[in-house]
């Protein structure tokens, strides 16, 4: 079942489905840097993403 009130646009990762829905148990969201603080949403991104390649 998909997370509620989750929307993903990444549409090659294996969680993903039609709709921008996750259909991951859970999401796990990190800073890309790895200092744990972000200034801008795109300094962000879930490291639960598997691709399906
Ligand atoms: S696990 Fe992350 S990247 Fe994959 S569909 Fe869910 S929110 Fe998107």
């Amino acid at each position: 079942m998909a997370l509620s009130n989750v929307k993903c646009g990444v549409s090659n990762c294996r969680y993903w489905e039609s709709g921008q829905r996750c259909n991951a148990s859970a999401i796990e969201v990190h800073t890309d840097n790895g200092s744990g603080q972000a200034n801008q949403s795109r300094e962000t991104n879930c490291k639960t993403f598997e691709t399906t390649r």
